[in-house]
């Protein structure tokens, strides 16, 4: 359940998940938590928005709760004071002014904890323009979840859709668009879906992934595990890895290793999934598997992943794919907004501030100047695969911080420039 009686740092909760699943209900129990703390009224310390198009029955409220009506990021921020300690937005999705992606980021800089509920999927199962680029600046998300609408059936909703001018929820087998693809023979049975693994670096993000393969291998299900080709980290040094190779991943905290074939981009996987690779052995072996589970380490280096995803989802594929939730710079990473608009579920996993000791949700990166290593600059490369058992030629070095403690010489200055929020009332 959700409440404001949570450590007070700036961070960015967002409720999702299709239309009339219980998005409301966790913005009220929200909202209750906090009006027997807060005044209401111009003092208040919270400040609760939403969208003209979300709930269009109830203007000007939220769960009962008055609200600031507005399609406007630049009229939110203006409603901000520096004993706003809490922001509250629904219909999130509707918002189309890409400057409620600097709203959001910049509220949490400043110390605001921010909480956002809306769609992140239209009918056909595409994302709402902004909520890729929000859901990966978040720290934490909560999928609501109920099942479908469709009489008798029980499985979970994931995806929305008007029916007979009705808003419904529907199950990935209900829903229906043009294009969709058809169920593969084998998977029949089987209900396609995504489970999302992120963090930042030294999250353990792959460890929790690990669990899933031990699973599966406990009830004899086959499944099959994915790389990128330039990330050779404990594969064997000095060996040549072409495409399909196998390599293996590692883990910060062990000696275990597990196999996974090497991959440029997620077409590369597609057809070897398929058997259509040109290589006898491995199209032979591809033939013969019922293959179902589709494991990807660092998802934000698979081209066209994504894409791959959203359609395979519908064949009833399962796909579990670990990333990192940003670049060192805190900017979303390769295509795992998009992913994340598409998971049914979202493990978040925060490792501790090599500063602070507090949860860490960023990536610092340094660069080595001479014989020191300094905080590398916003004008430099994007992170590479790496880290602390790079090869040695790689001249970076990273480690997990906190929003407060990452340093990042030349970052551009934040659109909306609000005061640092310092707690003032306390909290039992
Ligand atoms: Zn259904
Ligand atoms: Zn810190």
């Amino acid at each position: 359940m959700l409440s404001l009686r949570e450590p007070r740092n700036g961070r960015l909760v967002t409720i999702t998940g299709p239309v009339r699943s219980g998005k409301t209900t966790h913005l009220e129990q929200l909202l209750n938590s906090a009006s027997v703390i807060w005044d209401k009224g111009p003092n208040s310390n919270i400040l609760l928005a939403k969208h003209p198009n979300d709930d269009v029955k109830s203007p000007g409220k939220v769960a009962g709760y008055d609200a600031l009506e507005t399609s406007s990021p630049d009229e939110i921020a203006s409603h901000v004071t520096p004993n706003t300690e809490a922001v509250i937005i629904s219909g999130i999705n509707f918002y189309e002014d890409k400057s409620i992606v600097n709203l959001l980021q910049d509220l949490v800089l400043r110390n605001r904890r921010v909480y956002v509920a809306g769609h992140a999927l239209d009918w056909n199962a595409n994302p709402f323009p902004n909520m890729p680029a929000i859901m990966a600046l978040s720290d934490d998300f909560i999928i609501t979840k109920a099942p479908c609408m469709i009489d008798s059936c029980q499985l979970q909703a994931t995806r929305s859709q008007k029916l007979e001018g009705e808003s419904m929820r529907l199950c990935i087998k209900h829903h229906a668009f043009e294009g969709r693809p058809d169920h593969k023979h084998y998977l029949i049975d089987q209900i396609g879906g995504l489970e999302a693994f992120v963090g930042s670096m030294y999250a353990s993000k792959t460890t929790v992934w690990r669990q899933k393969m031990k699973e599966l291998s406990a009830n004899r299900i086959d499944y099959e595990v994915f790389k990128w080709i330039k990330d050779k980290r404990y594969s064997e040094r000095n060996k040549q890895y072409g495409l399909y190779d196998t390599g293996f991943i590692g883990f910060n905290n062990s000696d275990e290793k597990i196999p996974a074939v090497y991959i440029k981009t997620a077409e590369d996987m597609v057809r070897f999934i398929d058997g259509n690779t040109g290589i006898r052995e491995i199209d032979e072996r591809s033939a013969k598997r019922r293959l179902g589970h589709i494991f990807i380490d660092e998802g934000q280096f698979i081209e066209g992943i994504a894409d791959v995803v959203r359609a395979r989802v519908y064949q009833g594929y399962k796909f579990y794919i670990t990333g990192l939730l940003r670049t060192a710079k805190m900017e979303p990473f390769g295509e795992i907004p998009k992913l994340l608009v598409l998971a049914d579920s979202i493990d978040v996993m925060h490792g501790y501030c090599e500063r602070c000791g507090r949860e860490a949700s960023e990536s610092q990166k340094f660069t080595k100047m001479g014989d020191e290593w300094v905080p590398s600059d916003y004008y430099e490369d994007p992170i590479k695969p790496g880290g602390k058992e790079d090869d040695d030629e790689v001249v970076d070095r990273y480690e997990a911080r906190c929003r407060h403690c990452i340093e990042i010489p030349n970052r551009p200055e934040p659109k909306y420039r609000f005061e640092r929020y310092y707690p003032t009332v306390s909290l039992r």
